[in-house]
């Protein structure tokens, strides 16, 4: 099992606050993802539902520890690397930084699909 965490210099910024000093890092350690990720956060993306935490892109992505429903993660990254999403959740969780939903993301879905 993979394991995605987030290096010391994304963790002491993200401690501090979501500013400057963590987009430096965010796009020092992974590039356009790490940037892409500070975006998702600056713009209150990242969603926490009982079960999953979920990151509103294009579409809504489902994001688990080290796992991610996106294209990019399962396709380009193949899963080796953590993707915008998964940064995202993991320092939106860090800084308890997003919307909680007092819900499970898996029944919204199967509703959805009805
Ligand atoms: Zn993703």
């Amino acid at each position: 099992m993979n394991n995605f965490e987030l290096p010391d210099e994304v963790v002491k910024a993200a401690r501090k606050e979501l500013g400057y000093e963590l987009y430096k890092a965010l796009l020092f350690e992974y590039g356009k993802r790490g940037e892409k990720a500070f975006f998702y956060l600056r713009e209150g993306r990242v969603k926490k539902y009982r079960d999953f935490f979920v990151v509103v892109g294009e579409y809504e992505y489902l994001v688990d520890e080290n796992f991610c429903s996106c294209r990019d993660f399962q396709f380009n990254l193949k899963a080796k690397k953590p993707c915008a999403h998964i940064i995202a959740a993991k320092t939106a969780k860090l800084m308890e930084c997003y919307d909680e939903y007092d819900e499970y993301y898996i029944d919204y879905m199967v509703k959805e699909w009805k």
